[in-house]
């Protein structure tokens, strides 16, 4: 079953590229045929497909660093291993998606993980070049969270796995392609239900974290469903599609902030608490 894994990883993503550039081929012409601000549409589409050059070049490190401390706690740490059938990889998926929500609302609440996923959300549009747009230090945050399931005795192929599936699934609802899917919306991650989290409306503010279920955000009280439109982007004054700018956007801030603090309980109130926090507040 493990040898498998690998194999299924790759093909994942592969299925993950074809479905991509089918949607943004698609999209592409709707724009150019309707003129639907083709100009800026591709401008953005372009800033959201540069991330991947400072993604990249960081994953070889950090993949190379993760896949060293996955097996190394697994092997040396991790008490009893968890066997692999075809119900704990279904037990893993679920346990990785509701990971991913908690990995998601923290990367939205705390202003050092805000820096790198603000990225992901300051396109102004919304087309399936967003699905690749990430920020620098995201995958570090990703492979911390996912450890406690190496702890527990998942194997770490079997968490990548999951961890692949539940970035993958994401590749298709980042499209204003397709509308609402009625029962479909209530209980999976959606086009609409995405849309909705990518809105910086003050309704849609911190919705919808959710990667494939929408249970969490049910749950934990963070769901909302897609009602007007959304106006796409950051809640702040950011409009730009100049590679640098998007890459690193939230950084000139978050070091005036820095350099400004009076005390260390400030510099740590600048990181780690929400984005916006003012040591008055
Ligand atoms: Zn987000």
């Amino acid at each position: 079953m493990l040898e498998m894994m690998e194999a299924w990883i790759l093909r994942m993503d592969s299925l993950s590229l074809l479905v991509a550039v089918a949607l943004l081929s698609v999209e592409t012409v709707k724009d150019l045929i309707l003129r639907h601000q083709p100009g800026k549409r591709f401008l953005e589409t372009l800033a959201s497909l540069s991330t991947q050059i400072p993604y990249i070049l960081g994953e070889l490190f950090f993949t190379t660093a993760t896949v060293i401390v996955y097996f190394t706690v697994y092997e040396f740490v991790t008490p009893l291993a968890i066997p692999v059938t075809v119900g704990t990889l279904v037990l893993a998926l679920i346990a990785a998606d509701f990971v991913y929500y908690w990995e998601h609302r923290l990367a939205h609440q705390i202003r050092l993980l805000w820096i790198s996923h603000a990225v992901h959300h300051s396109a102004r549009v919304m087309n399936t070049a967003v699905a690749f747009r990430f920020g620098f230090f995201e995958s570090p945050w990703a492979a911390l969270i996912h450890l406690p399931l190496i702890l527990i005795g998942f194997h770490p192929l079997v968490v990548f796995a999951a961890q692949v599936a539940v970035l993958v699934y994401q590749t298709w609802i980042h499209t204003e392609l397709i509308g609402k899917l009625g029962v479909f919306d209530k209980v999976f991650n959606s086009p609409a239900n995405h849309r909705v989290h990518h809105g910086c409306d003050a309704k849609y503010l911190d919705r919808n974290y959710g990667g494939i279920l929408m249970l969490w955000d049910r749950l934990f009280g963070t769901y909302q469903a897609e009602e007007e439109t959304p106006r796409y982007g950051l809640a702040r004054d950011f409009d730009s599609v100049n590679p640098l700018k998007v890459w690193f956007s939230e950084y000139p801030a978050l070091l005036r902030d820095l350099a400004a603090a009076r005390s260390f309980a400030e510099v740590r109130g600048y990181l780690f608490k929400r984005p916006g926090w003012r040591p008055s507040s």
